[in-house]
């Protein structure tokens, strides 16, 4: 048996890409720290690899497992996440083209379309993607020189974990011909998997947790078109904001473990999130798992678990949410999110500066918790003592 699409999710997880090495039989592929490889003649190239930029056999057994786990035809390894929502845009877009994206994206995907892809004439817009007819009425707008090419989606959003219906927001799409891309990021492909929803386009940071152990920064992009994938090839060659080889090592590795990963990270957040749901000092507790969450039905449809992600409102306002962020001794004060160790962070002042004084801005008196896979109970008494000392 090989690790076909028929194969479940951990069996495609560990052996997608990871063929043994023909020449040694070594089992793990090797990390293949080269920038370029030797010729046997002008142009005759071993296996077709020439020229790291352009293709490292590290990095494509990467993109295979990434491909494999998406169930997608084409996967794309970058640098950062940022990186390749940036060769996304650019290979799918031309100045004048308009994207429309959800009002509570990453605020590094806001600041990127904003104010990176705006001066490269690429108009943009913001709105809820729950609500219907704010969409249609959004997208038939479209920009002011072009109409509405790309659609972005977030979800679970970061941090306010609202869940937005894909399949709804595709038919939405495709009606004007647009593509619609999902940051599938907080889901992770073992929770969710978008092109399936019917998205064509998935992007991830998969410095969260693909990666998975917050030691190796890295993006991708998948998807099935056959001719959108050759652009976003040419632009991950042409541009090389590409992977390095021992960062693709690294994700590699990582990912073959994402389900058990995953497993524990949902099983700790559902603990926690219904703990501080009972705590006094806290005003609201934002977690797909949680039945009061309105998103969580949706959440049960499209998702095969609610994730490792919780937001946390406190009803003493900003101080109490930084006394909170500040207090934690198992729970590090740290950007990032998706590693094994849970990390505390305080989005407004940290992830999420660069869209205060925007219609993105995140509420001073909340706290996004990554909840790692450490024993659950040990977490709690962790955020005991520090919700304890308001
Ligand atoms: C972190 C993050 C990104 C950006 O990824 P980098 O690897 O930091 O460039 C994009 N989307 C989401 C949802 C993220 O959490």
């Amino acid at each position: 048996m090989t690790a076909s699409e028929n194969t479940g999710f951990n069996t495609r997880a560990v052996h997608a890409g990871q063929t043994p090495d023909s020449s040694t039989g070594s089992v793990i592929p090797p990390l293949y720290q080269t920038t370029t490889f030797a010729q046997d003649g002008i142009g005759k190239l071993r296996n077709g690899y020439e020229y790291g930029r352009g293709t490292n056999p590290t990095r494509d057994a990467l993109q295979s497992q990434l491909a494999a786990l998406e169930g997608g035809k084409f996967a794309f390894s970058f640098a950062s996440g940022l990186a390749a929502e940036d060769a996304l845009i650019r290979a799918l877009l031309v100045p004048g083209d308009h994207i429309l994206m959800g009002n509570d994206v990453y605020g590094g995907t806001y600041r990127l379309i904003n104010r990176v892809l705006s001066v490269w004439g690429i108009s943009n817009a913001a709105v809820d993607m729950n609500d219907a007819d704010a969409l249609a009425s959004a997208i038939a707008a479209g920009g002011p020189e072009g109409a509405t090419k790309m659609i972005w989606v977030e979800t679970p959003s970061n941090p306010m974990m609202k869940i937005t219906d894909i399949a709804a927001v595709a038919q939405a799409a495709h009606a004007v011909g647009a593509v619609l891309v999902v940051d599938n990021t907080f889901a992770s492909p073992y929770l969710a998997n978008p092109l399936a929803l019917g998205a064509d386009v998935v992007v991830h940071s998969t410095t969260k947790y693909i990666g998975g152990h917050s030691d190796a920064s890295g993006g991708a992009i998948v998807l099935n078109d056959a001719a959108a994938a050759e652009k976003v090839g040419f632009v991950q060659f042409a541009v090389g904001a590409v992977s390095a080889p021992m960062e693709a090592w690294l994700t590699t590795r990582g990912l073959k473990t994402l389900g058990v990963r995953m497993d524990r990270h949902c099983a700790n957040a559902q603990s926690i999130a219904e703990w501080l749901l009972a705590r006094t000092e806290v005003e609201r507790v934002l977690y797909p798992g949680l039945v009061d969450h309105p998103g969580h039905e949706l959440a049960a449809r499209q998702m095969r678990g609610f994730g490792g992600m919780i937001s946390v409102q406190f009803k003493g306002g900003e101080s109490a949410a930084r006394t909170v962020a500040e207090s934690t001794h198992l729970f590090t004060l740290a950007e990032s999110l998706g590693g094994v160790e849970s990390l505390m962070n305080y989005p407004s002042e940290m992830t999420h500066a660069s869209v205060k004084g925007t219609e993105l801005a995140v509420p001073v008196n909340l706290i996004r918790l990554s909840v790692g896979i450490e024993d659950v109970t040990d977490l709690i008494e962790d955020l005991d003592q520090a919700i304890s000392s308001l």
